[in-house]
């Protein structure tokens, strides 16, 4: 033994069992947390209430560091297919996460950090690893105090980290699920602990409407408060969601039953315009009631980005909308819209920029592929087509083909990640001439690997290091003077999020440029190529990045205002 091994076992026995909830230096009270849970069942708009309520305290000058947490036991979101779990989106540092991370983002026109996103896994990971490190001396690991212990530890640290007036935490799943349960215990113990005027919960309820009966029926929702109240938590907020406006009295029974105040019960019914609910809870007064609970106040916040004109204005924009134009997005998990969620949401956000809304329709990428429908067929009639991120083989062909189209009939295009390498793949092979072009994710033996593994990559994939190890996060590029991509971001260096493991072979650079293909955005430090376009096309402009990950109501991300433009003209 080695004297230094000596010594770290021997302070070891003195140390002191280290699972505190509370991070050092942290003082209770000057945060306050706000935890959404959701009753009755999933898909009712808990994600979409909690961004709404960001955004409302935004715009109130306070300070909100949101957390997701997720009860399955993936340490990420990376390596969940899309086509069951819906998008993955990408945060700026790299971490792969649940799409909610993304509306909150969009919500508060912040950049969020791995800190805002907890998943079961997460939680054990650092629970194993310090039980494996000797952490716990000799002590049984158990649901409480150690793993509820981590969660409130988590939570805190975000609140010292981020200097949050609220830490907004939303409680994935609904009350009841096994998956979630011991995070519902976390956020009880953490009420138990703070205050109660430093905690407070908001359930989400749905309330039934039965075509049989057109009447309201709040029997399920009484059951999930039920749930809710057995585990120790009582609500001080209920969020009734339902198809049409609940009565008077349907709204009576759930404060009864919810043992919360009726004009803290309130009813936000299916409604077209999402970017509206923030501006309809400060009508209802739930803001006024959050600060009563909290015994803050709003602070005047004129010259931020975040306020109630610059938001009315885009809703306005909204309705004011003159132009419908229509945007085909080919893809393969066109069944499951969640899956580009950041997509739609980046178009409604620029389209109002040109008085415009946007109309999308889905083509099946595998329906070119069998023939069940030509290109020309498929794509004829729209203002502009996107081909999004993706994964394999499937549908592969049938992009290129569609790719093709648009090229050749000067369609605005924009390529987004795979949608960039496809279009250099068409390029090559319709253009240049290459016809065994392709990328090795689809043909690891093509003659012409124009696209290829990231040399870095390799070793990832040889050691089956899948989860988190893809090219992630934001990448600067340098833009190429007069170029399409230089014009719209009005800078030179601009950075966009990544998710790939595969780019466009540097040999090839060439080739594709002497045929008329700029590339036109390079990540200087490995000479990756970041944008490609098409001059003299109407629009044809793709990027290896997720350009849909940064947009943002008040702030669109220039590729989409670009593009939304030429769909206009
Ligand atoms: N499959 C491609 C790659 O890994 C593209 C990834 C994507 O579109 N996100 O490089």
């Amino acid at each position: 033994m080695t004297p230094n091994s000596r010594k770290v076992l021997a302070e070891k026995t003195l140390e002191r069992e280290s699972y505190s909830p509370f991070p050092e230096g942290y003082v209770k009270g000057k945060t306050k947390y706000v935890i959404v849970t959701g009753s009755v069942m999933s898909g009712v708009g808990k994600g979409t209430f909690s961004g709404a309520l960001c955004t409302l305290l935004s715009c109130h000058g306070l300070k909100i560091s949101p957390v997701k947490f997720d009860g399955y036991i993936n340490f990420d979101a990376g390596t969940l297919n899309p086509f069951r779990h819906g998008e993955v989106f990408v945060l700026q540092d790299g971490t792969e996460c649940d799409l909610d991370l993304g509306s909150y983002e969009r919500a508060l026109h912040r950049n969020l950090t791995k800190d805002n996103y907890l998943t079961g896994g997460k939680i054990f990971k650092i629970i194993i690893d310090k039980e494996r490190a000797g952490k716990y001396l000799g002590r049984d690991v158990q649901f409480i105090p150690h793993v509820t212990g981590e969660i409130k530890y988590f939570l805190r640290s975000l609140a010292m980290k981020s200097s949050a007036d609220i830490v907004l935490v939303e409680v994935g799943g609904t009350v009841g699920d096994l998956e979630n349960s011991y995070f519902v215990e976390a956020m009880r113990e953490l009420r138990h602990e703070e205050g109660q005027s430093n905690v407070m919960f908001v359930n989400v309820t749905y309330i039934i409407e039965p075509g049989s009966l057109r009447e309201h029926k709040s029997k399920a929702a009484q059951i999930g408060f039920r749930q809710l109240m057995a585990l120790g938590v009582q609500p001080d907020m209920i969020i009734c969601r339902s198809q049409t406006p609940i009565t008077n009295s349907v709204a009576d029974k759930i404060s009864v039953f919810a043992n919360v105040p009726p004009e803290r019960v309130y009813n936000l019914y299916d409604f077209s315009n999402v970017y509206e609910i923030p501006l309809i809870l400060r009508d209802i007064g739930l803001d006024a009631e959050l600060f009563k609970i909290f015994g803050i106040a709003p602070r005047e916040n004129h010259d931020s980005l975040m306020n109630f004109n610059n938001w009315k204005d885009f809703v306005e924009k909204i309705k004011n909308a003159k132009k419908e134009i229509s945007v085909g997005i080919v893809g393969k998990y066109t069944n499951v819209h969640d899956s580009y969620l950041s997509i739609i949401k980046s178009l409604e956000h620029a389209a109002p920029y040109f008085s415009a809304s946007v109309k999308i329709k889905w083509i099946e990428s595998t329906d070119i592929e069998d023939e069940k429908i030509s290109a020309e067929e498929a794509l004829k009639g729209f203002d502009g087509i996107i081909v999004p991120g993706g994964f394999g083989k499937r549908g592969i062909e049938g992009k290129i083909q569609a790719i093709r189209y648009v090229r050749e009939n000067n369609i605005p295009y924009l390529g987004l990640c795979y949608g960039l390498q496809l279009a250099v793949v068409e390029f090559a092979r319709n253009v240049c001439g290459l016809k065994d072009a392709n990328t090795t994710e689809v043909d690891p033996e093509t003659g012409c690997p124009i696209i290829d593994i990231i040399p870095d990559q390799d070793s990832n994939i040889e050691n089956s290091r899948i989860g988190g190890t893809m090219r992630l996060g934001d990448y600067p590029a340098r833009l190429k003077p007069d170029s399409l991509a230089r014009r719209l971001y009005g800078k030179d260096i601009v950075s966009e999020r990544h998710r790939h493991r595969y780019e466009l072979v540097h040999k090839f650079h060439k080739t594709l440029e002497e045929k008329g293909l700029v590339i036109s955005g390079t990540y200087e430090e490995k000479g990756l190529p970041e944008f490609i376009e098409i001059p003299g096309h109407k629009f044809f402009l793709a990027t290896q990045a997720h350009a849909e990950f940064t947009s943002r109501p008040l702030q669109p991300n220039p590729m989409f205002l670009g593009f939304i433009e030429a769909c206009v003209k």
